[in-house]
């Protein structure tokens, strides 16, 4: 997405050779335009696969996974972080690994919001080792729902994310795809 890339180049600061920081248009200022044209770009992807519902995990997935919701006419539910175990019989809910804090946290969604047999869309921010989709298509198991395909911003390609959702079968559609980071450097593939 041409949009996207440009934004990126101008806007977007390598922090070092792994993290890209895009906290002035993605994850802490938001450019609501830009997302608008986000979720029309990933509905018109996605469009024939039936969605019956948009995920995310909060809180940078949110702003991208709205929009597609809107201009797929579905809901979106926001999985939940928790930093301390919870028991509760209402909740999904399974251990991830964070790439950027290098901890681990509990992703949780409610039982009620999930049901059997729905196809769902998953949308995030970035795309590093695959841990947080992998989080939530374990979720989305247990609540027996059909992961019809995952939706990332910006996918960062030299990390082994997209491998291991392409081993695990999943259908990943990327609108960024970087190649290379660095003191100055952003490339795309
Ligand atoms: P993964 O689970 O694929 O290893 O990491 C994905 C999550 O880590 C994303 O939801 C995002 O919040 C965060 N993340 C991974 N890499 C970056 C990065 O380069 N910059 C920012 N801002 N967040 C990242």
């Amino acid at each position: 997405m041409d949009l996207l890339k440009e934004k990126i180049l101008k806007e977007g600061i390598a922090v070092n050779e792994n993290i890209l920081k895009v906290d002035s248009f993605l994850n802490h200022q938001v450019d609501t335009k830009l997302m608008i044209e986000i979720g029309k770009n990933f509905a018109a992807y996605f469009q024939s696969k039936n969605i019956d519902k948009v995920v995310t995990i909060e809180a940078s997935g949110i702003a991208p996974a709205f929009t597609t919701a809107n201009f797929l006419n579905v809901p979106l539910v926001i999985f939940k972080k928790q930093h301390s175990s919870i028991l509760n019989h209402d909740l999904f809910e399974t251990t991830v690994h964070s790439f950027t804090k290098n901890s681990d946290y509990k992703l949780t969604a409610s039982k009620k919001f999930l049901k059997e047999n729905e196809n769902i869309l998953m949308i995030d921010d970035f795309l590093a080792n695959g841990e947080a989709v992998l989080g939530t298509s374990r979720i989305l198991n247990a609540a027996k729902c059909n992961l019809q395909g995952v939706g990332i911003v910006i996918e960062k390609s030299f990390q082994p994310g997209r491998n291991k959702l392409e081993n695990a079968g999943l259908d990943v559609y990327s609108l960024a795809r970087i190649a290379k980071l660095g003191n100055g450097i952003i490339e795309f593939i």
